[in-house]
């Protein structure tokens, strides 16, 4: 929003305001207040951490770490460069990993992969004492293992409201194993962090000057003197921005990984494109590799990311209001569109995405390196979203139907608070009939014709019998659903992380729709754009490189 500075009155001042307390926000907020400057840290949810402490933790930082050097692994900066701009490296799918990200944001990233890795030690994090592995990354390199993991330590698990147990507690990786060292470092530097602040706009006069924020219903004007961060965490909660790169991804897509402890509502793209900022890098959004969308972990609640079970001890499990059922094997069910029909097998899963050593042999930017992987275009989540010959978008709710012999076998209680029935999550019926007309709910845009569950459930019963699925090429279908009551669990594709957002430098300054710097913005993390590495180590070198860089600028 265009303001005059000099008019406004200003609740609260500091030189660097830094927007969102996640993995970008709170080392940006942290160097910044090291280097000098008075810091105010917005954070809309009532606790820090955003995604990132409901993450697994798994950082991918390479370039030649002491860990790297510890575990005789040769890497340097400018590895993570080349492997982070590979044109050769494809998915089973076809799709670049890297082909299309901006060489000098990977760059600067690849410059700042040891000096991160070093900050985040000598700001409390503990990386579990072993090894970089492979294990949690997409789109983080061929060439050498990177992967590091942030200890669990005794910090509680926001998932559960528990620690994890002492003999674990060092070796397991979790996101408030990076995010609670962070935050008590932020209160040792003095950072002022400003809970359920929610900002609502950037101030802009000629150069940023501050925000809006909302606390608890009352507008706060809040000055920034020198910069603000944007490090809201991206856009794929918010359902008109994130069709602007897929307009399958209507409404009913629900579930985001990492809500409901914070959501990703564009909040900080809108403000900076309302002042002018420019988007950057979108095809790597859309791209499919990594996981940006996938097929859920639990069934039968609306927050169902693989990664994440919400336990009624969670701090925000009266938003999150059950569980899930977590599938160990998807032979259990059978997988259903709103009309009650099968439409792809259920054992397969999501898109796929490169990490050390997929591409076998691989040498840099060789041409033969896609003749090293084996052509496989069509996944669970495309089909999931194919929906309905009916002209609209959206693929609409898929329901996982099982029996009472599925419930024995997964050991599975299928009652609150496993499973959200008040909502409309899950359904339970003495007949596959009186099922397909159980199922209301506002994304059930049709009802689900009964004769049209029966038909599928016994055509599949059919195929347990055969051995084998002619419609959809399941591996031997195991078991029939035939005893009741039989089950309706919501098991719709799950939006997850942001790949693409503000039009950023090598500084992390933001740009406009001019290639020209607006002074005074910064971004970095899943808000920014222009490289489509998930995660971690992305939001953290540049959520330092933001901060270090805003401390520079003049006051206004
Ligand atoms: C379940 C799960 C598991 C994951 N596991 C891994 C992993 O193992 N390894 C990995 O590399 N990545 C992982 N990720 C991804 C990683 O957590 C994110 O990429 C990373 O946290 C993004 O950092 P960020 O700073 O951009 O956003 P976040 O960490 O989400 O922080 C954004 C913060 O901004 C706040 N905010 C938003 N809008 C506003 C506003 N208007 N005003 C004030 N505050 C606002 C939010 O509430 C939030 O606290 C995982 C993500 C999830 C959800």
């Amino acid at each position: 929003m265009n303001i005059d500075a000099n008019k406004t009155v200003w609740d609260q001042e500091a030189d660097v305001v830094v927007i969102g307390a996640g993995a970008t926000g709170l080392p940006a907020a942290i160097v910044a207040r090291e280097t000098g400057a008075s810091v105010i840290l917005l954070e809309a949810e009532a606790d820090i951490g955003g995604h990132a402490i409901t993450s697994g933790g798994n950082v991918p930082l390479g370039g030649g770490t002491a860990a790297q050097i510890a575990a005789g692994i040769h890497d340097t900066p400018d590895l993570v460069f080349r492997d982070n701009t590979d044109w050769s490296v494809v998915q089973p799918n076809g799709f670049p990993d890297y082909r299309y990200n901006d060489r000098e944001i990977v760059r600067a990233f690849a410059d700042y992969n040891v000096a991160t890795y070093d900050w985040l030690v000598a700001h409390g994090v503990v990386f579990v004492d072993k090894a970089p592995d492979d294990w949690g990354g997409t789109s983080i390199g061929n060439s050498v293992l990177r992967e590091m993991h942030a200890a669990a330590m005794h910090w509680p698990l926001v998932q559960t409201g528990a620690p994890e147990p002492a003999a674990t507690a060092p070796t397991r990786s979790t996101g408030n194993g990076l995010m609670r060292p962070l935050e008590v470092a932020a209160k040792k530097a003095g950072v002022r962090t400003l809970l359920e602040h929610r900002m609502t706009a950037i101030y802009r006069d000629g150069r940023v000057v501050g925000v809006q924020a909302n606390h608890k219903g009352k507008a706060l004007n809040i000055r920034a003197r020198q910069a603000v961060v944007v490090g809201t965490g991206g856009h794929t909660g918010n359902v008109n921005f994130r069709r602007m790169f897929d307009p399958r991804l209507t409404e009913e897509y629900c579930g985001l990984g990492g809500m409901p402890w914070s959501n990703q509502d564009a909040s900080g793209e809108i403000a900076a494109m309302a002042i002018g900022a420019s988007l950057w890098g979108l095809y790597n959004q859309t791209g499919e590799f990594g996981i940006h969308l996938t097929k859920p972990g639990t069934i039968g609640c609306q927050y169902n990311y693989r990664g994440v079970k919400w336990m009624p001890g969670s701090k925000v499990f009266d938003r999150a209001r059950a569980s899930g059922l977590s599938v160990e094997d998807w032979q259990n069910v059978v997988m259903v569109n709103m009309l009650g029909a099968r439409f792809y097998d259920e054992t397969e899963g999501n898109f796929s995405s490169n990490n050390y050593d997929q591409v076998r042999p691989y040498a840099y930017g060789d041409w033969r390196n896609p003749r090293n992987v084996v052509y496989k275009p069509n996944n669970w989540v495309n089909a999931a979203m194919a929906g309905l010959a009916d002209g609209q978008n959206g693929g609409g709710p898929i329901w996982a139907i099982f029996d009472a012999e599925a419930v024995k076998r997964e050991k599975w209680n299928p009652a609150p608070p496993d499973v959200d029935t008040e909502h409309g999550f899950f359904f339970s019926a003495g007949t596959l009939g009186e099922l397909a007309a159980k199922i209301v709910m506002k994304y059930q845009r049709v009802p689900m014709p009964p004769a049209a569950l029966e038909a599928t459930i016994a055509r599949y019963n059919g195929f347990v019998d055969a051995g084998s699925d002619p419609d959809f090429g399941k591996p031997r279908p195991a078991y029939k659903i035939a005893t009741p009551p039989f089950y309706a669990a919501w098991a719709t594709p799950v939006p997850h992380d942001s790949r693409t957002g503000l039009r950023i430098n090598a500084k992390c300054q933001v740009l406009d729709l001019n290639g020209k710097i607006i002074p005074g913005l910064y971004c970095g993390g899943e808000s920014a754009g222009g490289f489509s590495q998930h995660g971690l180590a992305r939001a953290a070198v540049q959520g330092l490189i933001a901060g270090q860089n805003a401390v520079r600028e003049e006051s206004a």
